[in-house]
């Protein structure tokens, strides 16, 4: 006996479970399948990464009711500042120019997937299915066929639309053959939080070093998340230095423009890549978030990308199922194709560009990018053009 859904999500991540709360409250069928057991219910902690919500995922979150829930958690970013380590150029983007109420905001990744959380448990259209593995997928033209494997039993399940949200080595996407381009940076993230010695004022701060981007982002406690990327030879050398060490180490990179850091909390390393799916529609499935792309954090992009996705998304399913059109036709998931996958290429160009330009040993390009970040500090409307762009403001929001 097959259980059937109108939409299955595979992944219940942060992507995947917001998706899931987006899309109740429409008489879809909805079934969530993660592999991981529910999540853990704790406080936030001194050692959660965090992430940089954009202005634009404020408002998308905000029109899926979840963003009352997060106000409590989050820090805003009321400055950005950048550098580049060794030369003359920096730029500073400030929420009064780009006139918003702040240009970012960032709230510990553990506390986001525990609010959604709790929330999906209130969504009366959603099933959960966790934890449990996809271990089959089989396709015919009016539905997709899914084997489940939960608590040691294999579960068959169907639904009219399929939906990969597992993440960076999506299994669905290997199952469907759908090739990626991208590249390994050959660079790994540390990520880890410290204590600034003077306040850290809303203020992000990027800056460019020889072997990669360094950022420290405010958090709520008056401490930072730090990321610090490094090529695999000195990462393996900084993962050995005590809490001491690294932070010198550290702070020589980053300077003094926060005084003296201290207390770094637990460390922990995330290789880097680029990889993005050359399909993004396929038979009866659509891949979204980290399934679809995975960008360098250079830029914090990545989650605020997948929110896009999910705007889009909900969009075209709810536009469909309110017209009683199939909502897994080629049809009905043409214009996320269309809108996602030039987004997704833009901005993977965006970021690797980026990451090229600011790790160049070439003098030419050292100073081209310096101008660059002078120019851009000195010309507003470039400045605010680009602010609005970084915080996804010209992107469409979902519409409950
Ligand atoms: C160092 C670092 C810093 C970052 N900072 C930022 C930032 O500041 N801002 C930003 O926007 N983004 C940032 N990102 C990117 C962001 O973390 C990701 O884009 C985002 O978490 C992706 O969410 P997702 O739900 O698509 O995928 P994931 O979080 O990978 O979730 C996938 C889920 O699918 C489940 N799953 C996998 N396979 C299966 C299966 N077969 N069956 C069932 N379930 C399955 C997994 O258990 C998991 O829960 C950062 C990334 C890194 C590495």
């Amino acid at each position: 006996m097959h259980q059937t859904y109108d939409l299955l999500i595979v992944g219940g991540g942060l992507v995947g479970a917001s998706l899931a709360i987006a899309l109740n409250g429409h008489g879809l069928r909805i079934g969530l399948i993660e592999a991981r057991p529910l999540g853990d219910p704790g406080q936030p902690r001194y050692d959660d990464r965090a992430l940089a919500l954009s202005y634009g995922s404020r408002r998308i979150l905000e029109s899926i009711r979840l963003w009352s829930n997060l106000a409590d958690q989050i820090a805003p970013i009321r400055r950005i500042h950048i550098s580049d380590q060794g030369h003359f150029g920096s730029a500073r983007i400030t929420a009064d120019q780009a006139r918003v109420p702040a240009l970012g905001y960032v709230i510990p990744a553990r506390q986001l997937s525990r609010i959604l959380w709790q929330q999906l448990h209130q969504c009366a259209d959603v099933t959960l299915l966790t934890p449990a593995q996809v271990v089959a997928v089989h396709h015919t033209p009016e539905q997709a066929d899914i084997t489940l494997r939960q608590h040691d039993q294999e579960v068959q399940l169907a639904a009219r639309l399929l939906v990969a949200a597992d993440g960076s080595d999506s299994t669905l996407r290997q199952q469907l053959q759908i090739p990626t381009t991208g590249r390994d940076y050959h660079q790994t993230a540390i990520v880890a939080s410290i204590t600034p010695g003077r306040p850290h004022a809303d203020t992000a701060w990027q800056r460019f070093t020889p072997t990669g981007p360094v950022a420290l982002l405010p958090q709520r406690a008056g401490h930072c998340t730090l990321i610090w990327t490094l090529p695999p030879d000195q990462h393996a050398e900084v993962q050995q230095y005590d809490a001491g060490q690294f932070c010198a180490a550290f702070q020589r990179q980053f300077g003094y423009r926060l005084g003296t850091l201290q207390r770094v909390g637990q460390r922990h390393s995330y290789p880097l890549r680029l990889s993005r799916a050359q399909q993004i529609v396929a038979e009866r499935t659509v891949l979204i978030g980290n399934a679809a792309h995975t960008l360098h954090p250079v830029a914090g992009q990545g989650l605020n990308l997948g929110l896009r996705d999910l705007s889009v998304l909900v969009d075209c399913v709810l536009s469909a199922h309110h017209a009683g059109k199939d909502i897994g036709s080629p049809a009905s998931l043409n214009p996320y194709q269309q809108s996602c996958q030039r987004e997704h290429q833009r901005l993977a160009r965006a970021t690797d560009s980026l990451v090229r330009l600011f790790t160049s040993p070439l003098r030419s390009l050292q100073w081209a990018r310096n101008i660059g970040l002078l120019a851009f500090d000195h010309l507003p409307p470039v400045k605010h053009a680009f602010a609005r762009a970084a915080m996804g403001l010209s992107r469409p929001v979902v519409d409950p």
